[in-house]
């Protein structure tokens, strides 16, 4: 099918082979690597990965949402090496050190110092995981041992290790193992698709949040937090919401006593068109989680952001009342100046200014492009640098027959189910912009044209592809 998956002599083929041989890839069903082996990827470079046989892609998904300044960003490079060179690690622990302390300072600064300290991990679901521990230790610490559920979103998605799956709702994710999972309160999805006739989506957001409104009034004793992934649920398929919902989630919190989580793990970093994406709505959480983009894409980093007042309900003499969660890793040196040199990067390349035209151009070229009505599809929708619309009739296996076919048009991308979305790195420039825009349209035509039995079980299998 693709011209990658040929020729079993070839310098690709051959990683295919070994890789399969002895690394089990994540989020793959390992009956389909014979259909859609693992592109084997040699160098980096801006937007654009190269593999083994000097073909390149535009990586369209960021690699998985963390990549914001392209591959192998010199900047980056640099102050990698010099931190190299200087202190790779130490513990932190009993030690601290320059990288650690500067980039909780700038992070702190961001937030106006609303959130003035900052908890280190290594990645999106650690984070998820200490911001449940927190919430629940600081009520704990407060005497009200008594909070200690938890409200997530319907569609949510917080990560995969036993904590952080008990509050998402992907049924892919989370059905095997569902058996060991605590249980937690689901509350409606205020995603703007969901819209009656008559609603605009922050109609849709208030009904939402109605929803959560008698859910806290009747449980708020028993309650610690809500955990919500501010304006883009990002692993259901991009499902965009009204920043109506998070002011909504706010005040509800202060009112009903209950700790308010921003994952902001994927949406955080500038890719919903502000640093924060809580700051669309004026708001402030108790905690908030960042990972993936923070390092620029370069290595595992993730650390959770809270309140000094909350900081305060730890600091005491009794071991007990201190928060405890002891990671190798934490803070590690090299990944904290990654972050460092990824936060100049903004204010050198003015990012967040500059992908507003970035946003603007990827939009009206897809819309322009999309306006045939064939094949049709729904809810083109846009925030920041997420671009996303739903395929109407996809087909069995639509992702895996998209992603491999966008392979053939140089492009990486996987669907999530009928979803597509474009969310590159900030480092695109304008005609690589036009090239995505044009390869995603040519792949669509592909793949919607192509014979294929459509069934539900099709779509479902998609998801993982
Ligand atoms: C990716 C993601 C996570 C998990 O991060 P990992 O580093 O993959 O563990 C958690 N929450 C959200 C919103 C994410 O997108």
């Amino acid at each position: 099918m693709s011209s990658t998956t040929t020729a079993s002599s070839s310098a690709n083929a051959n990683w295919q082979q070994r890789s399969r041989r002895h690394v089990w890839h994540p989020c793959t069903q390992s009956i389909r690597l014979d259909v859609a082996p693992p592109l084997p990827i040699a160098r980096g470079e801006g937007v654009w990965l190269t593999d083994h046989e000097g073909r390149r892609y535009l990586d369209a998904t960021s690699s998985w949402w963390v990549n914001l300044f392209g591959h192998a960003h010199p900047a980056i490079n640099a102050a990698l090496k010099a931190q190299l060179d200087t202190l790779p690690h130490v513990m932190l622990a009993g030690c601290t050190h320059a990288p650690a302390v500067e980039l909780a300072e700038r992070l702190s600064a961001l937030t106006g110092h609303a959130l003035g300290h900052c908890f280190y991990a290594s990645d999106g679901a650690s984070a998820v995981e200490i911001a449940l521990k927190m919430s629940f230790h600081a009520w704990r610490n407060a005497g009200r041992a008594d909070k200690r559920r938890f409200v997530a979103l319907r569609h949510g998605y917080h990560g995969e290790t036993l904590g952080a799956l008990h509050v998402t709702d992907v049924p892919v994710f989370r059905d095997a193992y569902a058996p060991l999972l605590a249980s937690a309160h689901l509350v409606a999805s205020p995603d703007a698709r969901a819209a009656r006739p008559g609603e605009d989506a922050a109609a849709v957001a208030n009904r939402a949040a109605d929803e959560l409104e008698a859910l806290l009034a009747a449980e708020h004793d028993s309650i610690a937090a809500v955990i919500v992934e501010p304006l883009v649920q990002c692993a259901t398929g991009m499902a965009m919401h009204d920043p109506a919902y998070l002011r909504r989630l706010r005040a509800l919190c202060d009112c009903f006593g209950v700790h308010l989580i921003a994952d902001e793990i994927a949406v955080g970093c500038g890719r919903t068109g502000t640093f924060f994406a809580c700051e669309q709505a004026g708001i402030w959480p108790d905690f908030l989680c960042l990972s993936k983009g923070i390092s620029g894409g370069y290595l595992p980093l993730a650390l959770v952001m809270t309140r000094d007042a909350i900081y305060q309900t730890f600091v005491d003499d009794d071991a007990a009342r201190s928060f405890l969660h002891s990671h190798s890793y934490t803070g590690n040196a090299l990944a904290c100046r990654a972050a460092l040199a990824t936060l100049d990067l903004f204010a050198q390349e003015d990012a967040l200014n500059r992908n507003k035209d970035r946003a603007a151009r990827l939009f009206a070229r897809l819309r322009e492009g999309l306006a045939g009505g064939s094949p049709a599809v729904d809810h083109l929708r846009q925030r920041g640098m997420i671009t996303a619309f739903d395929v109407r009739e996809p087909g069995a296996r639509f992702a895996e027959r998209f992603h491999l076919a966008a392979r053939d048009h140089g492009l990486l991308m996987r669907p999530i189910g009928a979803t597509v979305y474009l969310m590159p790195p900030y480092a695109i420039a304008d005609d690589e912009i036009d090239q995505l825009v044009d390869g995603t349209l040519a792949t669509l035509r592909t793949v919607t044209t192509a014979p294929h039995a459509a069934t539900e079980e099709g779509i479902r299998d998609a998801a993982l592809a």
